[in-house]
């Protein structure tokens, strides 16, 4: 079934058993988890498919360090790894790519203190980087996996490579994500459709055009802008936001970089090779903006330091420079799970910057919940309650 407009598509007269706010990574992959497990599903997003931070360019999967492990980091490593196998599966089915490769990560070193830490954490790896079957590294080294790469001034004190991160193209696997929902006949997808409000004991949606729809769950999973959703849902303002967004910038290259080599990841600055020759680079990190979608001389510092950390990037052409708002749970932790004052409403979304890497098993997680699983599947520190309690807790 093509896309629909929410007006074309009379979505206020079909009631779906899952409505899903918000087409980024976390609706998408919840619009699947629901329809898998044989509900039908509507997405409102009040734009487009990946309209929001979802539609970028870095898609970095990146591991939490393998030091001081707890479930947060487990979830994450079981995330990792379970996710090319979903891949290949909607790959196979859509005949499209996500732009998935394991391809690693090179960190260098800063100094003596970064190398006897990386030690450490190189032996972390080898007891926590294990799960079914398969083991990663985090690796000390002195010798770079490719001339220039990175170059050789950033590698004085030798650096690491991880074998764990791999990379996806942001609009690659929305594309693809896309392909899979809409061969499904329970599943629509609703552009344009701007969720206004929402009834959580009537069980109903109100678009900015009006339009009511009645569901039997709703999976907020808006982003930045569903922090609001869910904050309008308390009968008092909360003394503490739910989230906030914070605004990254980010570029795309065209480069003759050969797209198997890893990752490149410096105090901050990521150079992610993607296939067809192109390398994406990011990003800055900004808790006060003006525009949230405008690009800026911050970018410009963040391309310069990727050129010195990859010089091969000075002769690359630049083909994208793109801003987006990262949701920010309080408390940093993503949040999923079922809302604890309202049992219609589940929510989903604040990967911050891990979210590509986790979305999946978060959405098959909270659609559990809404089928009556357990929420002991989740770390506790991602449940709803757990991030209402921080934003609820009085300054005093
Ligand atoms: C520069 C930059 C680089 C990043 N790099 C990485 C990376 O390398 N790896 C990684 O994993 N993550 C990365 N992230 C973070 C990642 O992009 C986000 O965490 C993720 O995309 C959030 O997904 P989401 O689905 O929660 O939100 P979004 O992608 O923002 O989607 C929310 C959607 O909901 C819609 N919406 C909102 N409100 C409503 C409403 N009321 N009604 C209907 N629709 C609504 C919006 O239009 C939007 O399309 C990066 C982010 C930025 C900005």
């Amino acid at each position: 079934m093509p896309p629909v407009d929410s007006r074309a598509s009379g979505a206020g007269q079909w009631r779906p058993d899952v409505l899903v706010i918000g087409a980024g990574v976390m609706g998408m992959w919840a619009a699947l988890m629901a329809a898998r497990a044989g509900h039908t599903v509507l997405v409102a997003e009040r734009h487009r498919v990946g309209a929001g931070a979802s539609g970028g360019l870095l898609g970095a999967l990146m591991p939490h360090l393998p030091d001081r492990w707890n479930a947060k980091k487990q979830f994450q490593l079981e995330a990792l790894t379970s996710l090319e196998g979903e891949l290949a599966e909607l790959e196979a089915a859509t005949g499209l790519s996500a732009g998935y490769r394991r391809s690693g990560r090179v960190i260098p070193l800063a100094g003596p203190q970064q190398h006897l830490r990386a030690l450490q954490h190189s032996r972390d790896a080898a007891a926590a980087w294990s799960v079914a079957g398969r083991t990663f590294s985090y690796e000390v080294s002195d010798r770079a996996p490719a001339s220039g790469w990175p170059a050789a001034e950033a590698t004085t004190h030798g650096l690491v490579f991880d074998s764990l991160a791999a990379r996806i193209s942001p609009r690659g696997l929305l594309n693809l994500l896309r392909a899979a929902l809409e061969a499904m006949p329970q599943v629509r997808i609703a552009e344009s459709a701007d969720v206004a409000r929402l009834d959580p004991e009537g069980r109903t949606a109100r678009l900015a055009d009006g339009t009511e729809i009645a569901f039997g769950h709703v999976v907020v999973s808006g982003g930045v802008a569903g922090f609001n959703l869910l904050e309008a849902l308390e009968p008092i303002r909360l003394p503490r936001p739910l989230g906030v967004a914070v605004k990254g910038q980010a570029a795309l290259f065209r480069a003759e970089i050969d797209p198997g080599v890893p990752i490149l990841f410096d105090n901050g600055i990521y150079v992610v090779p993607h296939d067809g020759g192109y390398c994406a680079v990011g990003s800055t990190s900004e808790d006060a903006f003006g525009d949230a979608t405008a690009t800026d001389g911050l970018l410009d510092d963040v391309v310069e330091r990727a050129c010195r950390l990859a010089p091969v990037l000075r002769e690359a052409s630049l083909v994208e420079r793109w801003a987006g708002l990262r949701p920010k749970p309080i408390g940093r932790d993503p949040v999923a799970g079922l809302h604890p004052d309202f049992p219609a409403v589940a929510v989903l979304g604040g990967g911050f910057k891990i979210s590509f890497g986790i979305a999946h098993e978060l959405a098959r997680a909270v659609i559990g919940q809404i089928d009556g699983g357990s929420a002991g599947e989740l770390p506790p520190s991602f449940a709803v309650g757990a991030h209402l309690e921080a934003a609820r807790r009085d300054f005093a």
